[in-house]
């Protein structure tokens, strides 16, 4: 109850401060990120209870993003052109996809339609394993057993302090070893040979997403560098280079994941900051540590993109805050 007043009333003021912001009208050139993960063929298909709750992200929502971005004036650009430096004056978005789930090939017909990239940040493992995603596991197993949703949240956010062989232990002891299997096109990730038929497509570039999911900030140095490294080797392998573009998982970054990914050859990373990036980016630290806005499906496309485009958002504000970054 009082969770829901907190949201409506930061909803309320994000919508009065961007109606009086002249920024929301006229905003200072940036770079904005957005990051998606699922999407979804219908709108029947969300309630599949097969993936952990999400963005709900259709096709048609996907589509009516990239429209809404394209009529608000934003140039979509690639992390290699992120990295080649953008010009200043002009606004920019990236549109990333976390993870490497199979149906992030419903995008193609999208970004072909509309003719602009789009960046997938895969973890590598997941693919040579055929593995599904512990958090879709875990949610499908508390679900069964009657969790309710904020239950499943709070369990899910406990096990993100372990590293990836400790939760995938937990899955294991907890639901057997078939646990990790995936189970239908949704919720499975990319084969190696599809993830490098869709690698060819000209709109996809691919980004490292760490060889298991590796939430960086609870690993060793000598372990963000090999989770790091051994994703660029295994996709490069896979699709015929090698990344220029990191998305920490979980958003996670510290300056000894900085370090490493820049040592792997990494010239670009995501977090999921939720905010925008001022043009040009200063420095590496600032191309490094790049923001990222949440798309929400089933909320209007053009309402979000007035969020995304203005300088100052409370609720954004807020959650950059309790996130600590
Ligand atoms: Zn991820």
């Amino acid at each position: 109850m009082l969770r829901s007043v907190v949201s409506k009333g930061l909803s309320l003021a994000d919508d009065v401060f961007i109606a009086l912001s002249p920024d929301a009208r006229r905003p200072a050139a940036a770079l904005v990120g957005v990051l998606f993960h699922s999407l979804y063929a219908s709108r029947e298909q969300l309630c599949n209870g097969l993936l952990a709750p999400n963005q709900g992200v259709t096709v048609d929502g996907f589509r009516n993003f990239v429209e809404a971005a394209l009529e608000a004036g934003y140039h979509v650009v690639s992390p290699e052109q992120v990295d080649a430096g953008l010009e200043p004056g002009r606004n920019y978005v990236v549109i990333t996809f976390d993870d490497g789930y199979y149906n992030n090939t419903l995008a193609l017909d999208v970004l072909e339609e509309f003719q602009v990239p789009a960046t997938f940040f895969v973890s590598s493992h997941h693919v040579l394993q055929n593995k599904a995603f512990w958090w879709d596991a875990f949610s499908r197993q508390l679900t069964r057993a009657g969790a309710t949703h904020r239950a499943l949240k709070a369990q899910i956010n406990a096990l993100k302090t372990l590293t990836n062989d400790g939760i995938e232990a937990v899955l294991r002891e907890r639901f057997g070893n078939a646990v990790l299997q995936p189970h239908s096109d949704l919720d499975r990730p990319f084969t190696a040979p599809e993830l490098r038929d869709f690698a060819r497509n000209k709109w996809v570039r691919l980004g490292n997403h760490t060889r298991d999911h590796e939430i960086l900030t609870n690993c060793l140095p000598s372990e963000m560098a090999s989770q790091i490294q051994a994703c660029q080797r295994e996709l490069a392998e896979i699709c015929g280079y090698a990344p220029v573009a990191i998305a920490y998982p979980n958003g996670n970054c510290s300056p000894a994941a900085i370090e490493a990914a820049a040592a792997a050859g990494l010239r670009v990373g995501f977090t999921v900051r939720p905010t925008r990036n001022a043009v040009p980016l200063a420095t590496e630290y600032s191309r490094m540590t790049l923001g990222r806005f949440m798309f929400w499906g089933g909320q209007d496309a053009r309402v979000q993109w007035r969020k995304f485009s203005s300088s100052f958002v409370p609720s954004n504000a807020l959650r950059t805050l309790i996130s600590g970054y």
